[in-house]
């Protein structure tokens, strides 16, 4: 039966990487029905929303997209698609596995790590309160009776870290070890200084991982975390964190594999799932044919696992590993030099991905 997802080609660069990922994608002999909507800066110039009412309703109904990363102007009260498409369809968990490819040059061959990362408490919760404003004067005159004393010209954001949100980010780590035969689970804090929202959150992951006996279970604070990543990546295996120490230790572990362009991403909550890369819709290189979709396939990789589809899985990312290892066809930020002539396209390839799955 064929599948029917959201395409969403995004903006900037995602036009590009979303046609070179469809196309792999159909390569598979999955059958798709694509519902494409529009989303982005595109949408917003030409019809006024980024994130239109179709979209998300298309989302709702197919509760699969596969999505372009789509560009989001600095301070301009623009409202972000990707915090609104979270928002919308409750998509807490943020997976983003990050394994280094034979091939890539790197100095961490051996990180295979999966980042599951809270996507909706935590300092991104948006709950702010801006210097100088009367918002801000009742926040700290409320502090004031509780005995802390917060200076005049302070900005303030807040940080909610709840047993609800906690549980399920953590039972989602735990559920992905399971599936995908991972042997650790390890929660990253800072539970040592906020002890009531870190702590909350280290408190309720060892209460799941208790109910989880089969899979190793371990804590680390976020910043020795950094240290032994980059130390001993090797020993790292599914990461559960909250949303701020989730968004920095995922660029961290994507620097780790080679860059941006090879780290995807999949948005998942319980009534849909959106599969996208973590890198954003890299504009300055907007219509050149030249960025990298490897992070977008590897979503797609995702996508494919998410809709049952192993074989299929398996046989496309056996094909982009391939064509990376080799290093032919593979696009500039995969070559020793990033102005080496023999780098291909976007387009190319996607090419090479289809010619190595029908060899
Ligand atoms: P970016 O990830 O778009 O690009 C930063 C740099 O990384 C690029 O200049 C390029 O050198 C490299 N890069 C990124 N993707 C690559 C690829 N596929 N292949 C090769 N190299 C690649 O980050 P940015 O410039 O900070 O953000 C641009 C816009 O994207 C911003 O508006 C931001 O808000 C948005 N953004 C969107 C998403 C999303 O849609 N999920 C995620 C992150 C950022």
């Amino acid at each position: 039966m064929a599948h029917e997802v959201t395409l969403i080609p995004g903006d900037g660069t995602g036009p590009e990487l979303v046609e070179a990922t469809r196309r792999v994608l159909e390569a598979t002999g999955v059958e798709f029905v694509w519902d494409r909507q529009e989303a982005g800066i595109d949408e917003y110039e030409a019809h006024g929303n980024p994130f239109p009412e179709a979209t998300l309703a298309s989302l709702v109904r197919t509760k699969v997209g596969i999505k372009g990363p789509t560009t989001t102007p600095v301070g301009s009260g623009f409202r972000s698609v990707n915090v609104a498409l979270r928002k919308e369809l409750d998509l807490y968990a943020c997976l983003r596995p990050c394994k280094a490819y034979e091939g890539v040059r790197t100095r961490y061959p051996e990180t295979d790590v999966v980042i599951v990362r809270e996507n909706t408490e935590d300092l991104y919760a948006g709950i702010e309160f801006e210097r100088g404003t009367e918002g801000n004067a009742q926040v700290r005159a409320c502090l004031a009776e509780q005995g802390a004393t917060v200076r005049e010209d302070a900005g303030l954001s807040i940080k909610p870290i709840s047993v609800f949100g906690s549980e399920r980010i953590v039972e989602a780590a735990f559920d992905y070890a399971q599936r995908y035969r991972r042997e650790k689970v390890t929660a990253v804090h800072k539970a040592n200084i906020m002890k009531f929202t870190d702590g909350l959150f280290l408190e309720v992951a060892r209460d799941v991982a208790s109910r989880h006996p089969e899979i190793e279970f371990e804590d680390r604070i976020v910043d020795n975390l950094c240290n032994q990543l980059v130390s001993r990546p090797e020993e790292y295996d599914v990461l559960v964190l909250p949303n701020l120490y989730g968004d920095i230790v995922s660029d961290l572990c994507a620097g780790m594999i080679g860059g941006l362009g090879l780290a995807p991403g999949a948005n998942v909550g319980a009534q849909a799932a959106v599969f996208e890369a973590t890198h954003g819709s890299a504009p300055k290189y907007k219509g050149q044919n030249k960025v990298n979709p490897t992070a977008l396939m590897l979503s797609g990789v995702l996508m494919l696992r998410h809709l049952a589809e192993e074989t299929a899985a398996d046989r496309t990312e056996r094909a982009i590993a391939d064509v990376i290892r080799k290093g032919e066809k593979v696009t500039y930020d995969l070559k020793p030099r990033r102005d080496d002539p023999t780098a291909v396209g976007t387009s190319e390839f996607a090419d090479a991905v289809i010619e190595e799955m029908s060899a």
